[in-house]
């Protein structure tokens, strides 16, 4: 048994562990609420610096009984240990003190209703138990072991039952799961992608490029479950943690579900980025539109714009002059093109560049935008487009971060001389998980049009 210590958890930090001072020193675990007192063991080798709570001593009257049975050895969520009004807290707490110094930081908007089975894009990885029988599921947190999770709390009920189907065709058709190690055997993971109103894309990602199964699979899950529209399969033959290649097959259906968000049909195939939680993306596309004031003289660039949500929505309300998006992903355009032309848009076009390689392209050609929305990956907006922003001096910049680390980091040199915040709210687009999504308004400090953007 570990040599066990008492600590009390002084706060929470972004990766939503509980923080204590021990021997002087700053340690983290995960599972904690602050106020507690624990009985901790210390972790070393590459987890030097945080510790497994053993026991708690005296609990917070904000601890609840997680929902899920395999909650703490699964590494998806983290917050399932409180109360979602407790969860709410501390993602604003973690929010102010991080962004605090840059302007008034407003309480986190929580999800109405449940939260829970919100997440609409779902992964599960399949493998074998120790007595040979197929699991599938999540990683463990910082591992490739599986933890098999027959239902979880988080992801859209119709997604547990098509991988009963899978798990016990798999058993039937002796199909093994890919093996990362030994390079053997065949599906690797499966991956949904659902709507609001339920239609199901199901992914058969194969580690293997010999499927001969693959065809009477999708057509085993297509007539067991009537919600699926399509299924595709790809072809994963990478030694890689991604979980999709790049070569993919329609096996049945049309290869995408489409999704509704702010009366625009949204065309979603397995590979292209889509919020997860749709509801709640839905109100932060619009409170940032809205915010910002986008009117017809506008010119805006969507600048990492996935399959062109924020642009279409954003050229369909504020009737601009002109919207652009920006985007790496080649799937991803293409689904966006698809869909402003579905929607009829005409002032709304797309390009398929680095986002900071595009907008130094575009200073050069003379091009302004009045308005720029960045809703960068979590390792934040690079160096080279931050540059590029603070040389065109858009009127108005809105970033949108599910990063709120990396959102400071990009803060402080946008803020430095050119920027000022004027609207910082986090919202709660991953309940039980340590995701934040926050929303950010910049106001230009010199040349401000006086009606450029609405204050808060
Ligand atoms: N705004 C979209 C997508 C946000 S996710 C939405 O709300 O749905 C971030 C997107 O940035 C992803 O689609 C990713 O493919 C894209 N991306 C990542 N690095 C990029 C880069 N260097 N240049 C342009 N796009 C990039």
């Amino acid at each position: 048994m570990a040599k066990t210590y008492t600590i009390r958890c002084k706060e929470i930090n972004s990766d939503m562990n509980g923080v204590f001072t021990f021997n002087n020193a700053r340690l983290e675990a995960p599972g904690l609420l602050v106020g507690e007192k624990a009985e901790i063991s210390l972790l070393y080798g590459k987890d030097k610096g945080k510790a497994a709570v053993e026991k708690i001593l005296e609990p917070s009257p904000d601890r609840v009984e997680p929902l899920c049975p395999v909650y703490g050895s699964c590494g998806g969520c983290k917050l399932m240990h409180t109360s979602y009004e407790n969860q709410l807290r501390i993602k604003t707490d973690v929010v102010r003190k991080l962004l605090s110094s840059f302007g008034e930081v407003q309480d986190c908007v929580g999800v109405e209703g449940e939260p829970y089975h919100y997440r609409n894009k779902i992964h599960s990885t399949l493998s074998v138990s120790k007595k040979g029988k197929i699991i599938s599921g999540l990683y463990k947190e910082t591992s490739h072991n599986v933890v098999n999770t027959s239902s979880c709390a988080i992801e859209n009920e119709n997604a547990s039952e098509i991988m009963k189907t899978v798990r016990k065709f798999m058993s039937d058709c002796k199909l093994a799961p890919f093996n990362e190690d030994t390079g053997k055997g065949t599906l690797r993971h499966v991956l949904f992608r659902t709507s609001a109103k339920g239609d199901v894309l199901v992914v058969l990602v194969s580690g293997n490029r010999i499927f001969p199964e693959k065809n009477k699979l999708a057509s085993l899950i297509a007539q067991k479950h009537p919600c699926v529209k399509s299924v595709t399969v790809n072809y994963n033959l990478k030694k890689t943690s991604a979980v999709l290649g790049d070569k993919e097959e329609v096996l049945y259906g049309n290869g995408y579900v489409t999704d509704e968000m702010c009366g625009i049909t949204f065309r979603i195939s397995g590979k292209s980025f889509y919020q997860v939680n749709t509801p709640l993306a839905e109100k932060i596309y619009l409170n940032a539109i809205t915010k910002a004031g986008i009117d017809a003289n506008d010119t805006v660039l969507d600048a990492y714009c996935g399959i062109g949500t924020i642009a279409c929505i954003a050229a369909k309300l504020s009737n601009a002059k002109d919207v652009v998006g920006v985007e790496l992903n080649e799937t991803a355009v293409a689904d966006a093109e698809e869909n402003s032309k579905l929607a009829g848009l005409k002032n709304v076009s797309f390009i398929n560049e680095d986002a900071g390689d595009y907008l130094y392209a575009a200073i050069g050609a003379g091009i302004h935008y009045s308005c720029i929305i960045m809703d960068p990956p979590r390792s934040g907006a690079s160096e080279q487009f931050i540059n590029a922003v603070l040389k065109m001096k858009p009127e108005k910049l809105i970033y949108i971060s599910c990063n709120p680390v990396t959102l400071a980091r990009d803060l402080k040199k946008l803020t430095l001389k050119e920027y000022k915040a004027s609207y910082i709210r986090p919202y709660d687009m991953f309940p039980q998980t340590s995701g934040i999504e926050t929303v950010c308004l910049l106001n230009r400090l010199s040349g401000l049009r006086s009606d450029s953007v609405r204050k808060s």
